[in-house]
């Protein structure tokens, strides 16, 4: 039996809640949100059911005398652990890859982004990385932009693009300011657009879609994104100085001292190795 046809079955014995059946759940926040509250859920049930089997097999291992209770201890220890494996553990799975699959498209370029990326709150500023294995699995959807922060539990207002940086909404409503939206970890630009500025143009048409699917599949580093926001603001000696000099001054806005040193030094990397290639 393959595993969507197990996952069906939970479906149907009603362990499994679909968004399609809800009505509410349309764009991909509130798609996100609805999975996201079972998840917690059904993560809370797989370390209950886990540390009672545990209990089990452990009271299990120490009987020492034949007696009819020895019986109804295997019963149960066999019980337990069979509803953990069989019906807790799948039902995680089917959540964290349903959320893991959602993806969020930019509504003003239609760039795509996926939903686990590190990213920084707007309201108490902190990072939300959880990319090292253990935490990948516990908090990394939990604590999406797409649900909330881990430090302040309030959840973004919009969230900015990491390609053409406009706000995505992500409650019903108004964007509200810059200040507002949270940004990816990812996202080099931490200023915001100066209103009527056009970053890039970037055409809808069947080239562009191609460049994007290659990107997506090959990310620039963020070395490369400092390098072209350079290249793009330099015809001469005089503006490579000029644009090194802004991109500081924008990333000496960052509060983790850690992070804004590792920024710092990214732009100075990245302007010695365009002053190399153009032989300054
Ligand atoms: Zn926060
Ligand atoms: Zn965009």
């Amino acid at each position: 039996m393959d595993e969507s046809a197990y996952f069906r079955i939970l479906k149907n014995l009603g362990l499994i809640h679909d968004a399609a059946t809800e009505k509410q759940a349309s764009s991909v926040y509130s798609k996100y949100r609805f999975y996201v509250k079972y998840l917690v859920k059904a993560q809370k049930s797989v370390v209950l059911w886990g540390a009672i089997s545990i209990l089990l097999i452990f009271l299990v291992a120490n009987l020492r005398e034949d007696k009819d209770i020895n019986q109804l201890c295997y019963f149960l220890m066999f019980a337990v652990s069979a509803k953990t494996v069989f019906f807790n553990i799948p039902v995680v799975i089917f959540y964290d890859r349903t959320l893991r699959m959602l993806i969020v498209e930019c509504t003003h370029c239609e760039h795509v982004f996926k939903c686990d990326e590190a990213w920084y709150c707007p309201h108490c500023k902190e990072k939300n990385d959880f990319s090292d294995p253990f935490q990948y699995y516990i908090y990394s959807l939990r604590y999406s932009f797409l649900h909330k922060c881990k430090n302040c539990h309030k959840s973004p207002i919009a969230i900015q693009c990491p390609e053409c940086h406009n706000p995505i909404n992500l409650i019903d409503g108004e964007t509200k300011e810059f200040a507002w939206w949270a940004r990816l970890t990812s996202d080099t630009r931490i200023l915001p657009v100066p209103p009527g500025h056009i970053e890039r143009v970037i055409p809808i048409d069947e080239e562009i879609k191609r460049k994007k699917l290659e990107k997506e599949n090959n990310p620039p580093t963020m070395l490369e994104k400092f390098k072209e926001r350079i290249r793009s603001r330099t015809s001469s000696v005089i503006d490579l100085h000029k644009a090194k000099v802004e991109l500081l001054e924008e990333a000496g806005l960052i509060e983790d001292p850690e992070e804004r040193e590792r920024v710092k030094e990214i732009i100075y990397t990245a302007t010695e190795e365009i002053e190399e290639e153009q032989g300054i």
